[in-house]
Order: C-alpha cells, then sequence, then structure tokens
C-alpha cells in the first residue's frame, strides 16, 4: 500500500531541489548502559578503554582529513576542531574523573561529562552557539561509537543514491559523504550556520536542517523531495508533487544557472546607480562562496566567529596571521572587519561570562570590548598590521550607542596606531573606520555619528530588535519581528540622510540586504552597499540590475505614508508580482510556473543587464 505523503518544514540552508530514496543513517543514538565498576583493576581498565577509544578516534579524524574531498580542504580545521574537543578538559579529564572517582562505566562517564557540557550553552538561544554544541556532540559521538563498537564508515554505509536522513551530522560525516552518492541532505538538528550546513552549501548539496521530527517520520527507501530553497521536506510524495517539484527543479536550476552566470558583472540599476554588493562571512573559509556568487567585498566579517570556534583566547599574532590571509584573499576587495560582537546570545568558551537578567541590553559587543581594553586593543593591532600591505580593510564598531561611546572605541583605537608605530610596526595609519547603527540612539544621532567616522553601515537584525522590542531569538514574538515595519523604515532612511548629508556612504548588513524581495525598497532607500550570505548575491543583483532607482524613491515615498507593516508588505507583493514574476513565482513555493513564461521573462531579464 502506498504511503501518504506529508509535508515537513524545516530550514532550507543549500539551495536546490532533490528528488530521491531516503538512506536514514541512525548515528548519534548509540545505547548508553549504566553500571558501577566493581575494584580498582576495572576501574583501571576502563579508564585505559575510554583512552584507548579517543586515540582511535582520533585516529579516524586523521584518516578523514587525508581522503578529504579536494572541495573540501577549506574545512580540515572543523575536523582540527572536533580533534582539540576529543582531548578538551570538559570531555576527556572529566571522563576519566567520573570513571575514577564514580566508578562509572566509560559510556555512562562520557555521557555525563557531555551533558555537562551542554549545560555550559544550554542557557544560550542562538544558533551559532547551537551548532558550537554540535560540535562538541559530534566529536563525543565518535568516542562513544568506539567504546559501544560501533564505528560507521559512511563511504561502505550508503550503497546507492541517496538523500542522506540523519538527527545530527557532524563536519565529519558530512565530509565523508560521497558527492556522487549524495543528492541531498536532511537533519533533524542544527541551524543555518551549523557547519554541517556550510559544508553543505559547499559542496552545493540542497539541504534541510533544524527539521525537528524528520527522522521520525521516515524510513529508508521512502520517496523524498527536499526544497533547500525554501526549507520544505515532502515524504513519500503523490505524483502531482513528484511532477510538481520535477519541474521546479528544472526551472530553478536553469534560473539559477542564468543569474549566477551574470552574477560578477556589477549591480548597476537601469539608470545607471551602482550599488555596491558584498558578502558576510564568518569564517575564512566562506571567501570561496563569497567569490563564486559575485560578492564585490566583504561587507561584514564578523571576526568573534573566530573566538567562538576555539577554547583558547587567540593572541595578537594568531589573530594577525588570520586577518593578513583575508585581506590576501579578497584584495583588492574591501573586506570590512566588524570589531568582537561577543555577549548576549553570542558567547566564546574561554571568554569571561557574566551573570545578567538581561543580557541584550547587558554587557556586550563594543561595550563589552571597551571592558577587556587590552582584548580589543589587541585585535584593534592585529587588524591595523593585517591591512599594512594591501590596504584593502576597513573597521566598524558594532552596537554603538552614541558619540561618547564611539570617542572612547576611537581613542583604543589611537593608542594601539601610537604604539604600533612605537614599535616601528607596519599597520595601515588611514584606515577607514565605520560603525554599525543598529540601535535607536544612533539613529536619532545619526548626523553626530556621522561627523566620526567614513561609513554607517545599518545592522537591521539588531536595529529591528531594539526598536520594535522583539527578542530577535524568541520564537512566541517572532510574528512582530517585522523589518516592514514603518518604525523600521524610517530609521533606515532617516540614517541614509544623515550619513549623506555627510558625504559618507550608508549600507545594509542585516538579513534584510539579502531578501530578494525587499530590493525594491532598499534602492527606494537610496543605499549604498548591501551585504548579505553569499547565497543570496545572484538573486539580489538580477533584481538590482532590472529595476530603476528613481522609480523605487517614488515607491518608498509611497509605502511611507502606509501606517502598518502588512499593508506595506501587501502593496509591495503586488508590485514584486507586476514586475518580476517569473523571478517570484519560481521560488514561492506552491505558485506553479509556467516554463514558457519563465524562459520569455528570464530572456528578457537577461537582456536588460549591463554589460
Ligand atoms: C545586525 O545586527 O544586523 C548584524 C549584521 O549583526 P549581527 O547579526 O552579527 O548581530
Ligand atoms: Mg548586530
Amino acid at each position: 500500500m502506498r504511503k501518504t505523503s506529508i509535508t515537513l518544514q524545516g530550514i532550507g540552508v543549500s539551495p536546490g531541489i532533490a528528488i530521491g530514496k531516503a538512506q536514514q543513517l541512525n548515528l548519534g543514538l548509540t545505547p548508553i548502559p549504566h553500571y558501577t565498576l566493581l575494584g580498582d583493576e576495572a576501574v583501571q581498565e576502563e579508564c585505559e578503554r575510554f583512552e584507548a577509544a579517543v586515540a582511535k578516534a582520533e585516529k579516524s579524524l586523521e584518516v578523514i582529513k587525508e581522503e578529504l574531498d579536494p572541495a573540501l580542504q577549506d574545512h580540515v580545521h572543523l575536523l582540527e576542531v572536533h580533534q582539540m574537543i576529543l582531548r578538551d578538559r570538559l570531555i576527556f579529564d572529566e571522563t576519566l574523573k567520573l570513571i575514577r572517582e564514580k566508578k562509572y562505566n566509560a559510556l555512562w562517564a562520557l555521557k555525563r561529562s557531555l551533558l555537562k557540557a551542554h549545560e555550559l550553552f544550554r542557557s544560550i538561544d542562538d544558533e551559532y552557539i547551537r551548532g558550537r554544541v554540535a560540535d562538541v556532540d559530534a566529536a563525543g559521538e565518535l568516542i562513544l561509537r568506539n567504546l559501544a563498537g560501533q564505528d560507521h564508515d559512511l563511504r561502505n554505509e550508503i550503497k546507492e543514491r541517496a538523500i542522506v536522513v540523519a538527527r545530527d551530522l557532524s563536519p565529519a560525516d558530512t565530509a565523508q559523504l560521497q558527492l556522487e552518492r549524495t543528492l541531498g541532505l536532511v537533519t533533524d538538528m542544527g541551524g543555518r550556520t551549523s557547519h554541517t550546513s556550510i559544508i553543505a552549501r559547499s559542496l552545493n548539496i540542497p539541504s534541510v536542517v533544524g527539521a525537528e521530527v524528520v527522522t521520525r517520520f521516515v524510513d529508508t527507501g521512502d520517496i523524498l523531495i527536499v526544497d533547500g530553497t525554501t526549507g520544505r521536506i515532502v515524504v513519500n510524495p503523490t505524483d502531482d508533487e513528484i511532477r510538481h517539484y520535477l519541474q521546479r527543479q528544472e526551472d530553478e536550476e536553469n534560473y539559477l544557472k542564468e543569474i549566477k552566470r551574470k552574477a560578477h558583472l556589477p549591480a548597476v540599476t537601469q539608470d545607471g546607480v551602482a550599488i555596491t554588493v558584498e558578502a558576510n562571512i564568518e569564517m575564512l573559509e566562506e571567501v570561496v562562496a563569497a567569490k563564486d556568487n559575485g560578492a564585490e567585498g566583504i561587507g561584514l566579517y564578523r571576526t568573534e566567529f573566530f573566538f567562538m570556534n576555539r577554547t583558547d583566547v587567540p593572541d595578537e599574532e594568531t589573530l594577525f596571521g588570520e586577518y593578513r590571509e583575508l585581506a590576501e584573499l579578497m584584495a583588492p576587495h574591501q573586506v570590512t572587519m566588524r570589531t568582537l560582537d561577543l555577549g548576549a546570545e553570542k558567547l566564546a568558551v574561554s571568554f569571561p561570562r557574566h551573570q545578567e537578567s538581561n543580557p541584550a541590553l547587558g554587557l556586550r559587543s563594543i561595550r563589552l570590548c571597551l571592558h577587556y581594553r587590552d582584548l580589543f586593543k589587541s585585535q584593534l593591532r592585529a587588524i591595523l598590521r593585517a591591512g599594512a600591505a594591501t590596504k584593502n580593510l576597513r573597521l566598524m564598531f558594532p552596537l554603538v550607542s552614541g558619540v561618547g561611546e564611539l570617542l572612547q572605541a576611537k581613542a583604543v583605537l589611537k593608542e594601539a596606531k601610537e604604539e604600533l608605530s612605537r614599535e616601528r610596526m607596519a599597520f595601515h595609519e588611514d584606515m577607514p573606520l565605520g560603525v554599525m547603527i543598529e540601535v535607536p540612539s544612533a539613529v536619532a544621532v545619526a548626523d553626530l555619528l556621522a561627523r566620526e567616522v567614513d561609513f554607517f553601515s545599518i545592522g537591521t537584525n539588531d536595529l529591528i530588535q531594539y526598536s520594535l522590542a522583539i527578542d530577535r531569538v524568541n520564537e512566541n514574538v517572532a510574528y512582530l519581528y517585522e523589518p516592514l515595519h514603518p518604525a523600521v523604515l524610517r530609521f533606515i532612511r532617516q540614517t541614509v540622510r544623515a550619513g549623506h548629508a555627510a558625504g559618507i556612504p550608508v549600507g545594509i548588513c542585516g538579513e534584510m540586504a539579502g531578501e530578494p524581495s525587499y530590493v525594491p525598497v532598499l534602492l527606494g532607500l537610496e543605499l549604498d552597499s548591501l551585504s548579505m550570505n553569499p547565497q543570496a548575491i545572484p538573486r539580489v543583483k538580477n533584481l538590482i540590475c532590472r529595476s530603476r532607482a528613481r522609480g523605487n524613491q517614488k515607491f518608498v515615498n509611497r509605502l511611507l505614508k502606509i501606517p502598518t507593516a502588512q499593508e506595506i508588505s501587501t502593496l509591495l507583493q503586488d508590485v514584486l508580482m507586476k514586475r518580476f514574476p517569473e523571478e517570484f513565482r519560481i521560488l514561492e513555493p506552491g505558485l506553479p510556473t509556467s516554463k514558457a513564461l519563465q524562459r520569455q521573462g528570464m530572456l528578457k531579464s537577461l537582456e536588460n543587464i549591463p554589460s
């Protein structure tokens, strides 16, 4: 009997549509017995068994590293992070202590240490931190499997081309998947910034993570449809659903291929206004995706992720090495180095923690840097030095709330420059300096801030959170998180006007910049640059090239008179469907696409792109 079709929703992290048979990987489900060891000899043997399991895990990661697909060479360091975690105090020492002191069997002791490590992260409601918890789990799972005698070799498990379904996949697991046999990936766990998602994007495998219950609904051999753009998963689809998605697959592949081909051209509107389109990155290895997708620079390098990815605090030399490599890789394009934005939901393992009842309004970001000046200065020194030869780095301070705070940060910058001069170190003396506008008070005094800096970059993720009083990671109030709220649009306009009046450029680096449907609004608000996740660049550039800046300015003047986000959104949807019917029909789920319309529309759109 044919099974009923079920549709599940997850987070689309690597675009494209995959249709095929499911292959369940029962990773992360090692049974954990619990018993007490009797006698010192048994304890000693169990400690040795644990140490041997760790050594075996280390060796298997080494082998994976050696045999890594060339497309994944950039991800070697993720495997190295796992190797480090295997020997981390929290896992290694703690497990041995539990075996010795509590006489727990090794599997149970390790599971307890992993749970304890989880507690350290549990209070943090942040997608990225959850990704790091997954790294601890993944490394722990390798030891658990060895202890339980269940070590897998994924290369032998996947026998035919299939869509891999798992509770979670570690970067090491993902790196072992054979490209030619992996049609798509679906996991219960994970988020947009988890390493698995990053690897899936690098490999171009359509992927959906965070689907929560998918493993409960799917058996090996079930037919699956995975839509990595919308995050939708159809389990045992009907014939009509298969036909619909096959058509979408073809439409989407053709469409993305065409726009990606043009993504290396500058984004210039039909009436000649050039918009700089850049990429947001969290890690060095994303430079490849940024370049591939036509980024004209890095508009936001979230430097805190380098700190969150390790167990120690990197020193100036380590930071310098990392930053110089980035500068060289991107030269002659500019790279905007956002100084440490730690705190609130972004915590580094090694970083001092503060008990705060309201961390989003607490000691975070630039405030934290001003609190730990030596650390801040060492980062500033590393950035200044890294830009010495290539001169393509820009500095940017996050979460600045007013001129006083900016002047304090500038004073530390001045000290860093004076020290470097005294020490006769090479550095970029005139490195451009910008601030992020992401606190409503910064908008109110944008005219005053503009006198002190070379550029503004609006962080809409936080600006929306703070201006609408909506926690950006709280799903209970997510319905109120409205980028098109009239207050947000007015704040953007006010910032752009203040910046332009002072003669400095204004960009956006929040998620709003990478949402294709906001392109008419952002053009109308007269932003000079947009920085977004690399995969979003081709679509956004394509829409910019098909638009007229002036027409959108009039349109935005009209939008700004509308009192609610809901009405603004309705009007915007109407305009998008009229102006770009093929684009929004192809990529929106559920709307049937007409091939003829798509072909016609696409050819027309390509003709309009200036070459
Ligand atoms: C923002 O707040 O819009 C931003 C780009 O910074 P982050 O998302 O890292 O807080
Ligand atoms: Mg921010």
